[in-house]
């Protein structure tokens, strides 16, 4: 009897912790944001932007909490 590979338990999934609530979520489920050099955070659509990375439930409460936490979040954007 020949075994068979485990292709199937392939199950990582990246996940990011939301610097809002701090909840861990799959990365698909946060929005990204980038600082650049000013020290200023724009919304990075493309998730390819290089930059320190930030992660943020699409959630204008999470937003608020990170804004109370964060220098120079302000509002990058995220519309609503
Ligand atoms: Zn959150």
């Amino acid at each position: 009897m020949r075994k068979e590979p485990e292709t199937s338990k392939r199950g990582h999934v990246p996940v990011r912790m939301c610097m809002g609530c701090h909840q861990r979520k799959k990365k698909e489920m946060l929005i990204r944001l980038v600082k650049n050099a000013d020290g200023a955070f724009s919304l990075d659509e493309t998730r390819q932007r290089d930059g320190r990375g930030y992660y943020l439930c699409r959630d204008r409460a999470c937003l608020k909490m990170a804004q109370k936490r964060i220098k120079g979040l302000g509002d990058p954007g995220m519309g609503g």
